[in-house]
């Protein structure tokens, strides 16, 4: 068995891996968007770092675009496999995609439409249409959690719950050759303990190699409180206190829903103050569904909370916005309310009109709930910027501006920490580090090292090695 680090090596997005087993059956673990070469590339210039045909299945671990954003693209250029991945992962990657060809569409006829006439054969095209998501979504088969699925002679694979997002697998492939065998395990993005929504990750058992995610291996969540308190504070230092809007930036798929839930118990509990709430997402409202959809997958507190009052999303005073209308419009911009909408780091969607609309209101909050890469609006705003240029006008930030991680899909450092110190037995070989950036990825694998785990390795784009058991 052999591994190639093809993405995500030393980076947070793209991420990509493949394995190739001792008959030359290859495995792709996620075909991901790399966000840092999507600004520069047109679909034209996109290449992968392999023969997309050679290529024999993908696994795909969750829904994320970082993870599944160049399928499409793969497929078009001659992967003829199965995509496998969990039922709700095909539902929310389905969404995504049709989405994500959406918005490159709409970028590119803006830009192209921007560009002056001597220019306009330069705009990068997009990288994939909604034609060619459609036939990638055709290919993609589901497997259940903790079944074993033989792929081929001697190798089969499961697919374990890892927290995160709903449906996020992590990947076993073990491969058998002349009675030896050889199990490596690929965590994919792994969720945080006590979760909102979903149950918490389960570490791989019995494993030769582990390439673990490790997005913040230097960091530690900074917000102890629960998240239902949190989001109490905001909203009453905005929502009663000064009679403002608070305006939360979140991803359509899993923060949103996890917020809304969160809101919702309040309601429940009472302490919700008569306040209206707008999600402004069409991909939101098609994502809740798919939770809405998979009870089986809630962890204990959620399915008692279904249990006992027959939805997890809804309660008066919450509207979910598909089509804006005049009449929300004006109720957005005109009384006390909050505002969830995407995208999370306020890099183009529907937020962007909501924070160009209260950015000058010193009553409102603009509470940033996610990651926000550097040079995107959200970086902008947190780095306390007073003057702030919104699709080519600029505003200047009265507003109050703020951020929490308590919503964070990621596991910190101690928790990934611990994590691998579960996986670590004696049969444990190599340790590889991906998706998360260098300094990350080196301070867990101090932690690890002063800890006595041996054999951590933070490969580069297209290392190989050679796995042996
Ligand atoms: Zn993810």
């Amino acid at each position: 068995m052999k591994i190639t680090f093809c993405g995500a090596a030393k980076q947070v997005t793209g991420s990509m891996h493949m394995v190739t087993l001792h008959n030359g059956y290859k495995i792709l673990i996620d075909c991901g968007l790399n966000y840092e070469l999507k600004r520069d590339l047109s679909g034209d210039e996109f290449t992968f770092p392999f023969n997309p045909g050679d290529i024999d299945l993908v696994i795909l671990t969750h829904a994320h675009i970082d993870h599944s954003g160049n399928i499409p693209t793969l497929v078009a250029r001659g992967f003829k496999g199965q995509i496998i991945c969990t039922e709700p992962t095909l539902e929310l990657s389905k969404h995504l995609l049709f989405d994500s060809a959406n918005i490159q569409m709409m970028e590119y006829k803006q830009r192209y439409h921007r560009a002056p006439k001597h220019r306009k054969s330069n705009v990068p095209k997009p990288i994939y249409s909604e034609r060619e998501v459609s036939v990638a979504m055709d290919k993609m088969v589901t497997l259940p959690f903790n079944r074993k699925f033989q792929i081929t002679d001697g190798c089969e694979i499961e697919l374990i719950e890892a927290g995160h997002l709903l449906g996020a697998a992590s990947v076993v492939i073990q491969e058998t050759v002349n009675q030896i065998t050889t199990r490596i395990g690929f965590t994919g993005d792994l969720g945080r303990e006590h979760a909102e929504l979903i149950r918490n990750p389960v570490p791989m058992e019995n494993l030769d190699y582990l390439v673990s995610e490790a997005t913040y291996g230097g960091r530690m969540h900074t917000s102890s409180k629960l998240a239902e308190e949190e989001l109490l504070k905001h909203i009453e230092e905005t929502i009663v206190k000064l009679r403002g809007r608070l305006i939360i930036p979140a991803f359509s798929v899993g923060r949103t829903q996890s917020i809304v839930h969160v809101l919702c118990r309040l309601y429940h509990k009472g302490l919700l103050p008569d306040v209206k709430i707008y999600v402004d997402s069409p991909l939101a409202i098609k994502s809740t569904h798919t939770y809405s959809n998979h009870p089986e997958l809630l962890n204990k507190d959620a399915t008692a909370f279904l249990n006992e009052h027959g939805d997890l999303f809804d309660f008066p005073n919450l509207k979910w916005i598909d089509y804006l209308t005049d009449q929300d419009e004006k109720a957005q911009t005109g009384e006390s309310c909050i505002i969830v909408s995407a995208a999370g780091m306020v890099e183009g969607g529907r937020i962007q009109e909501h924070v160009k609309n209260n950015i000058q209101n010193p009553f409102s909050t603009i509470l940033i709930a996610g990651f926000c890469a550097e040079g995107t609006l959200g970086y902008r705003l947190l780095s306390g910027q007073k003057n702030i240029a919104i699709k080519g006008r600029n505003y200047q930030v009265y507003s109050n501006i703020t951020k929490t991680d308590v919503f964070s899909s990621h596991p910190d450092k101690m928790e990934i920490f611990n994590y691998i110190k579960t996986c670590y037995t004696p049969r444990l070989k190599q340790i590889f580090l991906v998706h998360g950036d260098e300094p990350n990825l080196v301070q867990m694998k101090d932690t690890l090292e002063k800890a006595g785990i041996t054999g951590v390795e933070i490969p580069e784009q297209l290392d190989s090695y050679n796995l042996i058991s």
